[in-house]
Protein backbone atom coordinates (compact mmCIF):
# COMPACT_ATOMS: atom_id res chain seq x y z
CA UNK A 1 0.00 0.00 0.00
CA UNK A 2 1.05 3.00 -0.66
CA UNK A 3 2.47 4.91 3.11
CA UNK A 4 0.72 8.06 2.29
CA UNK A 5 -2.42 6.60 2.19
CA UNK A 6 -1.48 4.24 4.68
CA UNK A 7 -0.26 6.85 7.20
CA UNK A 8 -3.40 9.19 6.69
CA UNK A 9 -5.86 5.76 7.39
CA UNK A 10 -3.67 5.13 10.62
CA UNK A 11 -4.32 9.30 11.21
CA UNK A 12 -7.74 8.56 11.52
CA UNK A 13 -7.77 5.49 13.42
CA UNK A 14 -9.12 5.20 17.19
CA UNK A 15 -6.10 5.78 19.25
CA UNK A 16 -7.45 3.44 21.87
CA UNK A 17 -6.27 4.02 25.35
CA UNK A 18 -2.98 4.09 26.45
CA UNK A 19 -0.38 1.16 26.74
CA UNK A 20 -0.15 -0.28 29.69
CA UNK A 21 3.83 -1.45 28.55
CA UNK A 22 5.61 1.71 27.82
CA UNK A 23 9.14 2.22 27.27
CA UNK A 24 10.94 3.05 30.63
CA UNK A 25 10.99 7.22 30.51
CA UNK A 26 14.51 7.96 32.22
CA UNK A 27 12.48 11.25 34.01
CA UNK A 28 9.89 9.17 35.60
CA UNK A 29 12.95 7.15 37.48
CA UNK A 30 12.77 7.31 40.10
CA UNK A 31 8.64 7.52 40.18
CA UNK A 32 7.24 9.44 42.33
CA UNK A 33 6.53 7.92 46.13
CA UNK A 34 2.89 8.53 47.08
CA UNK A 35 1.70 9.94 43.55
CA UNK A 36 2.69 6.89 41.20
CA UNK A 37 -0.25 4.53 41.94
CA UNK A 38 -2.01 6.97 43.88
CA UNK A 39 -6.25 5.95 44.49
CA UNK A 40 -8.64 6.65 46.77
CA UNK A 41 -10.47 3.50 48.15
CA UNK A 42 -13.82 3.89 46.12
CA UNK A 43 -14.58 6.08 43.79
CA UNK A 44 -17.20 9.20 44.55
CA UNK A 45 -20.35 8.58 42.75
CA UNK A 46 -20.33 12.60 41.68
CA UNK A 47 -18.12 15.72 41.04
CA UNK A 48 -17.77 18.62 39.28
CA UNK A 49 -15.72 18.26 36.88
CA UNK A 50 -13.79 15.29 35.89
CA UNK A 51 -10.29 15.95 34.59
CA UNK A 52 -9.11 13.55 32.13
CA UNK A 53 -5.49 13.17 31.80
CA UNK A 54 -2.32 14.02 34.28
CA UNK A 55 -0.02 15.72 32.56
CA UNK A 56 0.86 19.06 32.46
CA UNK A 57 -2.59 20.49 30.80
CA UNK A 58 -4.98 18.57 33.32
CA UNK A 59 -2.72 19.82 35.76
CA UNK A 60 -2.83 23.48 35.29
CA UNK A 61 -6.71 23.29 35.14
CA UNK A 62 -7.23 21.72 38.38
CA UNK A 63 -4.74 24.22 39.75
CA UNK A 64 -7.32 27.27 38.54
CA UNK A 65 -10.34 25.45 39.34
CA UNK A 66 -9.33 24.96 42.84
CA UNK A 67 -8.51 28.16 43.45
CA UNK A 68 -11.18 29.83 41.08
CA UNK A 69 -13.96 28.42 43.05
CA UNK A 70 -13.35 26.58 46.78
CA UNK A 71 -17.00 25.12 46.51
CA UNK A 72 -16.06 23.00 43.30
CA UNK A 73 -15.51 19.09 43.62
CA UNK A 74 -12.98 17.78 41.19
CA UNK A 75 -11.42 14.37 40.02
CA UNK A 76 -8.57 13.61 38.34
CA UNK A 77 -8.85 10.43 36.16
CA UNK A 78 -5.36 9.12 35.15
CA UNK A 79 -5.44 5.95 32.79
CA UNK A 80 -1.69 4.56 34.10
CA UNK A 81 0.44 5.67 36.46
CA UNK A 82 0.29 9.86 37.21
CA UNK A 83 2.00 12.04 34.59
CA UNK A 84 3.11 8.91 32.67
CA UNK A 85 2.35 10.73 29.29
CA UNK A 86 4.16 13.55 27.24
CA UNK A 87 4.94 14.98 30.24
CA UNK A 88 6.94 12.70 31.59
CA UNK A 89 8.32 11.82 28.77
CA UNK A 90 9.49 14.89 26.99
CA UNK A 91 12.55 17.10 25.93
CA UNK A 92 11.71 19.31 28.76
CA UNK A 93 12.74 22.50 26.38
CA UNK A 94 10.31 25.27 26.93
CA UNK A 95 11.06 26.51 23.91
CA UNK A 96 9.37 28.95 21.39
CA UNK A 97 10.82 30.04 18.34
CA UNK A 98 8.29 32.51 17.11
CA UNK A 99 10.05 33.84 13.78
CA UNK A 100 9.61 30.12 12.12
CA UNK A 101 5.88 30.55 12.40
CA UNK A 102 5.07 33.66 12.48
CA UNK A 103 5.05 35.32 9.13
CA UNK A 104 2.83 31.96 7.38
CA UNK A 105 0.55 32.38 10.44
CA UNK A 106 -0.09 36.19 9.62
CA UNK A 107 -0.33 35.76 5.92
CA UNK A 108 -3.04 32.53 7.12
CA UNK A 109 -4.82 34.47 10.02
CA UNK A 110 -3.79 37.96 9.95
CA UNK A 111 -1.05 40.00 11.65
CA UNK A 112 -2.84 40.55 15.27
CA UNK A 113 -4.43 37.12 15.40
CA UNK A 114 -0.50 35.70 14.76
CA UNK A 115 0.85 38.17 17.55
CA UNK A 116 -1.89 37.08 19.92
CA UNK A 117 -0.85 33.30 19.61
CA UNK A 118 2.85 34.18 19.82
CA UNK A 119 2.86 36.40 22.50
CA UNK A 120 0.89 33.83 24.13
CA UNK A 121 3.49 31.21 23.53
CA UNK A 122 6.25 33.62 24.64
CA UNK A 123 4.48 33.68 27.80
CA UNK A 124 5.10 30.20 29.11
CA UNK A 125 8.12 30.54 29.87
CA UNK A 126 7.76 33.31 33.10
CA UNK A 127 4.70 31.81 33.90
CA UNK A 128 6.36 28.18 33.84
CA UNK A 129 9.11 29.77 35.61
CA UNK A 130 7.00 32.20 38.35
CA UNK A 131 4.60 28.75 38.99
CA UNK A 132 7.69 26.84 39.96
CA UNK A 133 9.10 29.62 42.23
CA UNK A 134 5.48 29.97 43.79
CA UNK A 135 5.70 25.98 44.66
CA UNK A 136 8.69 26.73 46.81
CA UNK A 137 12.50 26.68 46.17
CA UNK A 138 12.55 22.87 46.53
CA UNK A 139 10.30 22.72 43.24
CA UNK A 140 12.61 24.59 41.97
CA UNK A 141 15.82 23.04 42.86
CA UNK A 142 14.14 19.27 41.96
CA UNK A 143 12.60 20.10 38.63
CA UNK A 144 16.22 21.75 37.77
CA UNK A 145 14.02 24.79 36.00
CA UNK A 146 16.31 27.61 34.46
CA UNK A 147 15.77 30.14 32.26
CA UNK A 148 18.65 29.69 29.05
CA UNK A 149 20.51 31.19 25.75
CA UNK A 150 18.88 28.76 23.48
CA UNK A 151 21.32 28.29 20.65
CA UNK A 152 19.82 27.14 17.35
CA UNK A 153 22.18 25.87 14.53
CA UNK A 154 21.44 26.07 11.39
CA UNK A 155 23.14 23.34 8.66
CA UNK A 156 22.05 24.40 5.24
CA UNK A 157 22.74 27.52 3.32
CA UNK A 158 19.46 27.92 1.78
CA UNK A 159 17.53 27.86 4.84
CA UNK A 160 19.71 29.68 6.69
CA UNK A 161 18.69 32.56 4.41
CA UNK A 162 15.38 31.35 4.97
CA UNK A 163 15.52 31.63 8.65
CA UNK A 164 17.38 35.24 8.34
CA UNK A 165 14.58 36.72 6.32
CA UNK A 166 11.68 35.15 8.43
CA UNK A 167 13.85 36.55 12.15
CA UNK A 168 14.00 40.20 10.73
CA UNK A 169 10.31 40.11 9.56
CA UNK A 170 9.47 38.73 13.01
CA UNK A 171 11.56 41.95 14.36
CA UNK A 172 9.60 44.25 12.48
CA UNK A 173 6.78 43.46 13.74
CA UNK A 174 7.71 42.77 17.46
CA UNK A 175 10.07 45.87 18.57
CA UNK A 176 9.94 44.77 22.12
CA UNK A 177 11.90 41.61 20.97
CA UNK A 178 14.57 43.45 18.98
CA UNK A 179 18.09 43.02 21.39
CA UNK A 180 16.46 39.47 22.86
CA UNK A 181 17.21 37.57 19.30
CA UNK A 182 20.31 37.52 17.26
CA UNK A 183 21.95 35.45 14.11
CA UNK A 184 25.79 34.78 13.66
CA UNK A 185 27.66 34.59 10.37
CA UNK A 186 29.61 30.76 10.37
CA UNK A 187 32.47 32.45 11.65
CA UNK A 188 31.01 34.09 14.58
CA UNK A 189 28.88 30.74 15.33
CA UNK A 190 32.12 28.47 15.46
CA UNK A 191 33.99 30.82 18.04
CA UNK A 192 30.69 31.18 20.07
CA UNK A 193 29.00 27.88 20.13
CA UNK A 194 31.63 25.57 19.09
CA UNK A 195 29.15 23.94 15.66
CA UNK A 196 31.99 23.30 13.42
CA UNK A 197 29.40 22.32 10.81
CA UNK A 198 27.01 24.89 11.22
CA UNK A 199 26.16 27.21 8.72
CA UNK A 200 25.33 30.04 11.62
CA UNK A 201 23.44 30.25 14.72
CA UNK A 202 20.56 31.92 15.98
CA UNK A 203 19.96 32.84 19.71
CA UNK A 204 17.52 33.78 22.25
CA UNK A 205 16.06 33.18 25.44
CA UNK A 206 14.18 29.74 26.45
CA UNK A 207 13.64 27.33 28.92
CA UNK A 208 14.69 23.93 30.25
CA UNK A 209 13.35 21.61 33.10
CA UNK A 210 12.47 18.27 34.66
CA UNK A 211 8.85 18.51 33.75
CA UNK A 212 7.65 14.96 35.35
CA UNK A 213 9.03 16.43 38.63
CA UNK A 214 7.42 19.86 38.56
CA UNK A 215 4.15 18.27 37.75
CA UNK A 216 3.91 15.63 40.29
CA UNK A 217 5.05 18.04 43.05
CA UNK A 218 2.41 20.78 41.59
CA UNK A 219 -0.33 17.69 42.02
CA UNK A 220 0.82 16.67 45.40
CA UNK A 221 0.58 20.09 46.59
CA UNK A 222 -3.05 20.80 45.16
CA UNK A 223 -3.93 17.02 46.86
CA UNK A 224 -2.66 18.34 50.30
CA UNK A 225 -4.79 21.49 50.09
CA UNK A 226 -7.91 20.03 48.99
CA UNK A 227 -7.82 16.91 50.26
CA UNK A 228 -11.78 16.87 50.44
CA UNK A 229 -12.41 17.89 47.66
CA UNK A 230 -9.57 16.91 44.59
CA UNK A 231 -8.28 13.54 43.89
CA UNK A 232 -6.20 11.98 41.97
CA UNK A 233 -7.38 8.44 40.50
CA UNK A 234 -4.28 6.40 38.82
CA UNK A 235 -4.82 3.26 36.85
CA UNK A 236 -8.70 4.57 36.05
CA UNK A 237 -8.92 4.81 32.37
CA UNK A 238 -12.11 6.64 31.00
CA UNK A 239 -13.89 3.70 28.94
CA UNK A 240 -16.76 5.72 27.58
CA UNK A 241 -18.66 9.02 28.19
CA UNK A 242 -22.44 9.14 27.92
CA UNK A 243 -25.15 12.04 28.52
CA UNK A 244 -27.83 9.81 30.44
CA UNK A 245 -27.07 10.88 34.07
CA UNK A 246 -29.08 14.25 35.40
CA UNK A 247 -29.82 17.45 34.04
CA UNK A 248 -27.60 18.96 36.80
CA UNK A 249 -25.31 16.13 36.18
CA UNK A 250 -25.67 15.13 32.95
CA UNK A 251 -22.27 13.09 31.94
CA UNK A 252 -22.14 9.68 32.87
CA UNK A 253 -18.13 9.14 33.16
CA UNK A 254 -17.48 5.00 32.73
CA UNK A 255 -14.24 3.97 33.62
CA UNK A 256 -12.49 0.52 34.53
CA UNK A 257 -13.73 1.19 38.60
CA UNK A 258 -17.16 2.46 37.99
CA UNK A 259 -19.13 5.30 37.33
CA UNK A 260 -18.59 8.80 38.11
CA UNK A 261 -21.49 11.38 37.24
CA UNK A 262 -20.40 15.15 36.48
CA UNK A 263 -21.44 18.30 35.64
CA UNK A 264 -18.45 18.70 33.34
CA UNK A 265 -15.87 16.47 31.53
CA UNK A 266 -11.96 18.18 30.54
CA UNK A 267 -10.47 16.20 27.83
CA UNK A 268 -6.45 16.82 28.49
CA UNK A 269 -5.72 13.31 26.48
CA UNK A 270 -3.53 15.49 24.23
CA UNK A 271 -2.57 12.36 21.42
CA UNK A 272 -5.77 9.93 22.96
CA UNK A 273 -8.54 12.55 22.27
CA UNK A 274 -9.54 10.48 19.62
CA UNK A 275 -10.60 7.51 21.64
CA UNK A 276 -13.30 9.52 23.88
CA UNK A 277 -14.46 11.72 20.96
CA UNK A 278 -15.02 10.35 17.94
CA UNK A 279 -15.82 13.15 15.57
CA UNK A 280 -12.17 14.68 16.10
CA UNK A 281 -9.88 11.64 14.69
CA UNK A 282 -7.66 12.61 11.76
CA UNK A 283 -8.20 16.31 13.26
CA UNK A 284 -5.97 15.35 16.20
CA UNK A 285 -4.08 12.40 16.12
CA UNK A 286 -1.07 10.81 17.91
CA UNK A 287 2.49 10.84 16.84
CA UNK A 288 5.71 8.71 18.54
CA UNK A 289 8.70 10.83 18.99
CA UNK A 290 11.78 9.63 20.05
CA UNK A 291 13.90 10.77 23.10
CA UNK A 292 17.84 10.39 24.64
CA UNK A 293 19.63 10.89 27.65
CA UNK A 294 23.22 10.70 26.68
CA UNK A 295 26.37 11.01 28.05
CA UNK A 296 28.70 14.19 27.15
CA UNK A 297 32.23 13.73 24.94
CA UNK A 298 34.99 14.41 27.56
CA UNK A 299 35.63 18.02 25.17
CA UNK A 300 32.40 18.69 25.46
CA UNK A 301 31.83 22.22 27.51
CA UNK A 302 28.92 21.85 30.51
CA UNK A 303 26.91 24.56 29.63
CA UNK A 304 23.61 23.12 30.82
CA UNK A 305 22.99 25.75 33.30
CA UNK A 306 22.57 28.62 31.10
CA UNK A 307 22.37 27.39 26.69
CA UNK A 308 20.11 24.84 25.13
CA UNK A 309 20.50 24.13 22.00
CA UNK A 310 18.21 22.66 18.58
CA UNK A 311 19.61 21.28 15.42
CA UNK A 312 18.07 22.70 12.15
CA UNK A 313 18.80 20.72 9.05
CA UNK A 314 17.22 21.30 5.32
CA UNK A 315 14.13 18.83 6.34
CA UNK A 316 13.55 18.29 10.01
CA UNK A 317 15.20 19.05 13.54
CA UNK A 318 16.13 17.72 16.89
CA UNK A 319 16.64 19.56 20.57
CA UNK A 320 18.92 19.42 23.20
CA UNK A 321 19.11 20.46 27.23
CA UNK A 322 21.54 19.37 29.63
CA UNK A 323 21.04 19.04 33.18
CA UNK A 324 22.94 21.57 35.27
CA UNK A 325 23.23 19.20 38.06
CA UNK A 326 24.72 15.73 36.26
CA UNK A 327 25.67 17.24 32.87
CA UNK A 328 23.33 14.40 31.48
CA UNK A 329 22.60 15.57 28.20
CA UNK A 330 18.79 14.98 26.58
CA UNK A 331 18.88 14.70 23.13
CA UNK A 332 15.34 14.52 21.31
CA UNK A 333 13.86 14.54 17.88
CA UNK A 334 15.22 12.28 14.42
CA UNK A 335 11.09 12.39 13.03
CA UNK A 336 11.99 13.03 9.55
CA UNK A 337 14.82 10.11 9.72
CA UNK A 338 12.48 7.87 10.89
CA UNK A 339 10.93 5.01 8.34
CA UNK A 340 8.94 6.62 5.58
CA UNK A 341 10.41 10.05 6.48
CA UNK A 342 8.95 9.78 9.56
CA UNK A 343 5.67 8.83 8.56
CA UNK A 344 5.60 5.64 10.11
CA UNK A 345 5.24 7.40 13.01
CA UNK A 346 2.15 9.50 12.58
CA UNK A 347 -0.60 8.16 13.74
CA UNK A 348 0.91 5.55 16.37
CA UNK A 349 -0.32 6.04 19.86
CA UNK A 350 1.52 3.42 21.67
CA UNK A 351 4.67 4.47 23.33
CA UNK A 352 5.76 0.43 23.74
CA UNK A 353 8.05 0.49 20.86
CA UNK A 354 10.61 2.51 19.99
CA UNK A 355 11.68 4.36 16.55
CA UNK A 356 14.99 2.77 15.66
CA UNK A 357 16.39 4.86 13.02
CA UNK A 358 15.61 7.30 14.77
CA UNK A 359 17.37 6.33 17.73
CA UNK A 360 20.28 5.34 15.12
CA UNK A 361 20.39 9.16 14.47
CA UNK A 362 20.59 10.84 17.47
CA UNK A 363 23.02 8.06 19.03
CA UNK A 364 25.64 9.28 15.83
CA UNK A 365 24.53 12.80 15.87
CA UNK A 366 26.61 14.67 18.64
CA UNK A 367 30.20 13.81 17.56
CA UNK A 368 28.85 14.53 13.96
CA UNK A 369 27.90 17.83 14.53
CA UNK A 370 30.50 19.00 16.67
CA UNK A 371 33.16 17.48 15.67
CA UNK A 372 36.27 15.52 17.29
CA UNK A 373 37.83 18.87 18.72
CA UNK A 374 34.72 19.68 20.33
CA UNK A 375 32.98 16.60 21.51
CA UNK A 376 36.16 14.26 21.98
CA UNK A 377 36.10 10.73 22.75
CA UNK A 378 33.17 9.44 24.75
CA UNK A 379 34.05 8.74 28.30
CA UNK A 380 35.46 5.33 29.06
CA UNK A 381 33.52 2.23 29.88
CA UNK A 382 30.20 4.41 29.20
CA UNK A 383 27.44 3.80 26.62
CA UNK A 384 27.33 7.36 24.87
CA UNK A 385 23.16 6.73 25.25
CA UNK A 386 22.16 5.77 28.98
CA UNK A 387 18.52 5.53 27.98
CA UNK A 388 16.17 5.48 25.41
CA UNK A 389 12.48 6.14 25.46
CA UNK A 390 9.12 7.12 22.85
CA UNK A 391 5.89 9.02 24.03
CA UNK A 392 2.83 9.81 22.17
CA UNK A 393 2.30 13.76 21.20
CA UNK A 394 -1.15 14.99 19.75
CA UNK A 395 -1.14 16.46 16.71
CA UNK A 396 -3.31 18.53 14.98
CA UNK A 397 -4.05 18.80 11.15
CA UNK A 398 -4.19 22.51 10.93
CA UNK A 399 -1.10 22.82 13.14
CA UNK A 400 -2.50 24.58 16.48
CA UNK A 401 -4.14 23.07 19.82
CA UNK A 402 -7.83 22.58 20.18
CA UNK A 403 -8.83 24.61 23.66
CA UNK A 404 -11.99 25.59 24.66
CA UNK A 405 -15.86 24.55 25.07
CA UNK A 406 -17.06 21.47 22.71
CA UNK A 407 -19.75 22.27 20.83
CA UNK A 408 -22.31 19.38 20.62
CA UNK A 409 -21.15 18.57 16.88
CA UNK A 410 -17.29 17.87 17.97
CA UNK A 411 -18.58 16.36 21.48
CA UNK A 412 -21.03 14.18 19.37
CA UNK A 413 -23.26 14.34 22.41
CA UNK A 414 -26.32 16.49 23.22
CA UNK A 415 -24.71 18.91 26.37
CA UNK A 416 -27.70 20.54 28.26
CA UNK A 417 -26.39 23.99 29.72
CA UNK A 418 -26.02 22.79 33.59
CA UNK A 419 -22.56 21.71 32.00
CA UNK A 420 -20.33 21.12 29.63
CA UNK A 421 -17.37 19.16 27.83
CA UNK A 422 -14.46 20.80 27.22
CA UNK A 423 -10.73 20.00 25.28
CA UNK A 424 -7.67 21.76 25.73
CA UNK A 425 -5.37 19.32 23.47
CA UNK A 426 -3.06 18.92 20.53
CA UNK A 427 0.41 20.52 21.11
CA UNK A 428 1.69 19.70 18.39
CA UNK A 429 5.22 18.74 20.07
CA UNK A 430 5.26 22.38 21.56
CA UNK A 431 3.44 21.23 25.11
CA UNK A 432 5.94 23.40 27.50
CA UNK A 433 5.19 26.67 25.27
CA UNK A 434 1.07 25.74 25.16
CA UNK A 435 -0.22 23.40 27.82
CA UNK A 436 0.10 25.98 30.89
CA UNK A 437 -1.70 28.92 30.22
CA UNK A 438 -4.01 27.05 28.16
CA UNK A 439 -4.83 24.58 30.96
CA UNK A 440 -5.08 27.87 32.39
CA UNK A 441 -7.66 29.70 30.04
CA UNK A 442 -9.61 26.79 29.91
CA UNK A 443 -9.79 26.68 33.59
CA UNK A 444 -11.34 30.20 33.62
CA UNK A 445 -13.98 29.32 30.86
CA UNK A 446 -15.03 26.54 33.04
CA UNK A 447 -15.44 29.04 35.95
CA UNK A 448 -17.08 31.54 33.42
CA UNK A 449 -14.76 33.92 33.66
CA UNK A 450 -14.36 34.65 30.89
CA UNK A 451 -13.31 38.14 30.65
CA UNK A 452 -10.30 37.13 32.84
CA UNK A 453 -8.44 35.56 29.19
CA UNK A 454 -10.10 38.03 27.08
CA UNK A 455 -6.67 39.80 26.71
CA UNK A 456 -4.29 36.96 26.16
CA UNK A 457 -6.04 34.29 24.99
CA UNK A 458 -5.57 33.25 21.19
CA UNK A 459 -9.17 33.17 19.78
CA UNK A 460 -7.48 30.97 17.38
CA UNK A 461 -6.85 27.89 19.46
CA UNK A 462 -11.32 27.56 20.28
CA UNK A 463 -12.93 24.41 18.92
CA UNK A 464 -15.31 25.08 16.13
CA UNK A 465 -17.59 23.38 13.94
CA UNK A 466 -15.69 25.43 10.65
CA UNK A 467 -12.29 24.40 12.07
CA UNK A 468 -12.83 21.49 11.89
CA UNK A 469 -14.46 21.42 8.53
CA UNK A 470 -11.27 23.04 7.85
CA UNK A 471 -8.62 20.59 9.02
CA UNK A 472 -7.00 18.27 6.52
CA UNK A 473 -4.63 15.63 7.48
CA UNK A 474 -3.45 15.71 4.00
CA UNK A 475 -2.15 19.37 4.20
CA UNK A 476 -0.25 18.04 7.52
CA UNK A 477 1.51 15.66 5.77
CA UNK A 478 2.65 17.62 3.17
CA UNK A 479 3.63 20.66 5.31
CA UNK A 480 5.36 17.84 7.26
CA UNK A 481 7.62 16.00 4.89
C1 LIG B 1 9.32 12.39 23.07
C2 LIG B 1 8.68 13.73 23.31
C3 LIG B 1 9.47 14.88 23.40
C4 LIG B 1 8.88 16.12 23.60
N1 LIG B 1 9.67 17.22 23.80
C5 LIG B 1 9.10 18.41 24.06
C6 LIG B 1 9.91 19.53 24.37
O1 LIG B 1 11.13 19.44 24.53
N2 LIG B 1 9.29 20.74 24.52
C7 LIG B 1 7.94 20.87 24.40
O2 LIG B 1 7.44 21.99 24.48
N3 LIG B 1 7.14 19.80 24.20
C8 LIG B 1 7.68 18.58 24.05
N4 LIG B 1 6.89 17.49 23.84
C9 LIG B 1 5.42 17.66 23.87
C10 LIG B 1 4.89 17.80 25.30
O3 LIG B 1 5.46 16.83 26.13
C11 LIG B 1 3.37 17.64 25.30
O4 LIG B 1 2.81 18.58 24.40
C12 LIG B 1 2.75 17.87 26.68
O5 LIG B 1 3.42 17.15 27.66
C13 LIG B 1 1.28 17.50 26.65
O6 LIG B 1 0.80 17.50 27.95
P1 LIG B 1 -0.67 17.01 28.24
O7 LIG B 1 -0.89 17.13 29.70
O8 LIG B 1 -1.61 17.70 27.34
O9 LIG B 1 -0.68 15.49 27.77
P2 LIG B 1 0.02 14.22 28.43
O10 LIG B 1 1.17 14.58 29.27
O11 LIG B 1 0.24 13.23 27.34
O12 LIG B 1 -1.11 13.70 29.41
C14 LIG B 1 -2.27 13.06 28.94
C15 LIG B 1 -2.62 11.96 29.93
O13 LIG B 1 -3.90 11.43 29.61
C16 LIG B 1 -3.88 10.05 29.95
N5 LIG B 1 -5.00 9.42 29.23
C17 LIG B 1 -5.12 9.27 27.88
N6 LIG B 1 -6.31 8.67 27.61
C18 LIG B 1 -6.93 8.45 28.80
C19 LIG B 1 -8.19 7.89 29.17
N7 LIG B 1 -9.08 7.42 28.26
N8 LIG B 1 -8.50 7.81 30.49
C20 LIG B 1 -7.64 8.30 31.43
N9 LIG B 1 -6.43 8.85 31.12
C21 LIG B 1 -6.10 8.93 29.83
C22 LIG B 1 -2.50 9.61 29.50
O14 LIG B 1 -2.12 8.42 30.13
C23 LIG B 1 -1.63 10.80 29.89
O15 LIG B 1 -1.05 10.65 31.15
C24 LIG B 1 7.45 16.22 23.68
C25 LIG B 1 6.67 15.08 23.64
C26 LIG B 1 7.27 13.83 23.46
C27 LIG B 1 6.40 12.60 23.45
Amino acid sequence: MDPIKETIERMHQDPGLPSNNPTTAFWQEPAHPTLKDIQSPVLPTSVDVAIIGSGITGCSVANTLLSGNEDLKVIMLEARTATSGATGRNGGHIKEMPFYEYSELAEQHGKEAAQRLIRFRLSHLYALMSFAKQLGQEAVTNSEIRIVETVDAVFDEAQWQHIKALLRNFLDDFPEEVGKWHAYEKEEAIAGYGIPTAVGVITGLAGALWPYRLITEALEGLLSSHKQRFSLETHTPVLSISTEGSESFQYQVITNRGTIRARHVVHCTNGYVGHLLPNLRGTIFPMRGQMTVQNPGQSFPTNGARQSWGFVYKRGFDYMTQSAVSNDIYLGGGFANGENKGLDDLGVSSDEQLSLLALAHLNGLLPTLYGPENWGLDAAHQPRVKAAWSGIMGFSSDGMPWVGKLPDELSGRHAHPGGSEWIAAAFCGEGMVHCWQSGRALGEMILGNESAIAEWFPRLLYPTVERLQRARVEDFIARTI
